[in-house]
């Protein structure tokens, strides 16, 4: 199926429309017409080449709404006309212990990602959501139960929204548990909102104090600003889990120390640079962890899109024109979103 997308050819060129290959749907294949696609930061680092392994053309995006427009013969969850979702995963191995853990984000084989994935054999290269439609294994589909009218908001909770439920949930946040959030951006603010929503005291920290009304309305009980020494002090030993979701280079130990003995530290961003060396007496002596976290597995998304959709939880967002993609990125590289923009996908099909 020939299908319109928006592709950059190299790491120095602009964004353009271009015509990809969807495969036909096989038997255990479902087809869906794209409404909406998240852009995360992911998507410039692999457009512009920052990390290693971009084939071109590249057509990012993993953030993936819509509606189902067709169905191979063996598929049983999903229906023509359901509305469908694709996070960061089109396939993986099924057959390895964290595939059969339902963790199929830690697959031994390596999952096949949604875009720049490998070649599957059949000549086809993984291209991701800034297109009309994909073709997915119905394993790796997720069901959406939110309302029509907040679908665009739903985008992102399949990148940003799993990358922060995930650990979340592993390290147990809930009532009568304190969780500090690092980073208000654009998985910062899910992290605050999921935290909030599980029932857990949430403490954000920002380097931005112009950012304290929009974190305390996210649901943050306190809000700190990072760079002030005397509120970093204040809470010295009194968090039981920290999601760290900054991926600039920074001192881990000004977290570590706010954790209570037996606390952990979760890292969600990779920095392009490594962070400075930890203090391994902040860990030794009050057996603290700092570990990390990749996305979530196909189960546990569909956990949390089910938690979010009786709950009423999306992502807070500005939707943007296909067209829009380069001024989208320039304004992320600035931090100028609040807090995910979301391309709405009939734009690239009025183009
Ligand atoms: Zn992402
Ligand atoms: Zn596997």
């Amino acid at each position: 199926m020939s299908t319109r997308a928006f592709a950059v050819q190299s790491a120095e060129a602009l964004f353009g429309p271009i015509a990809i290959e969807r495969r036909a749907p096989g038997a255990s294949d479902v087809a869906i017409d794209i409404l909406y696609c998240g852009v995360c930061h992911s998507d410039l680092h692999t457009a512009r080449s920052e990390w290693p392994g971009t084939r071109y053309p590249c057509v990012p995006g993993h953030e993936i709404v819509g509606r189902v427009t067709a169905v191979g013969s063996q598929v049983t969850k999903f229906s023509v006309g359901d509305l469908a979702a694709v996070g960061c995963m089109v396939d993986s191995c099924r057959r390895c212990l964290s595939c059969d853990e339902g963790l199929e984000q830690y697959c031994e084989h390596g999952f096949t990602a949604t875009y720049n994935g490998p070649l599957d054999g059949s000549g086809e290269n993984t291209y991701g959501g800034y297109s009309e439609k994909i073709v997915v294994d119905e394993h790796f589909v997720l069901a959406i139960r939110h309302s029509d009218t907040q679908l665009a908001g739903v985008a992102p909770l399949l990148c940003a929204g799993i990358t922060t439920w995930s650990p979340l949930k592993h390290w147990g946040a809930g009532p009568g548990k304190s969780v500090g959030i690092v980073g208000v951006g654009g998985l910062g603010h899910m992290g605050v909102k999921l935290a909030h929503a599980l029932g857990a005291h949430v403490v954000a920290f920002t380097t931005s104090p112009g950012k304290r009304e929009s974190a305390l309305a996210l649901g943050a009980d306190e809000v700190v600003v990072s760079t002030d020494p005397a509120a970093m002090a204040a809470r010295a030993g009194r968090l039981d889990f920290i999601l760290d979701t900054v991926a600039a280079a920074h001192d881990l130990d000004a977290y570590v120390n706010l954790l209570k003995r037996d606390g952990a530290l979760a890292l969600v961003g990779v920095p392009a640079t490594p962070h400075p060396s930890p203090s391994a007496g902040g860990l030794i002596f009050k057996r603290r962890q700092i570990a990390g976290s990749l996305i979530g597995g196909i189960k546990e998304t569909q956990e949390m899109l089910d938690f979010c959709a009786e709950r009423g939880i999306v992502a807070d967002i500005e939707t943007i024109a296909m067209q829009e993609i380069e001024t989208a990125y320039a304004r992320m590289l600035k931090s100028d979103v609040k807090y995910r923009f979301v391309i709405d996908m009939a734009t690239l099909k009025a183009a």
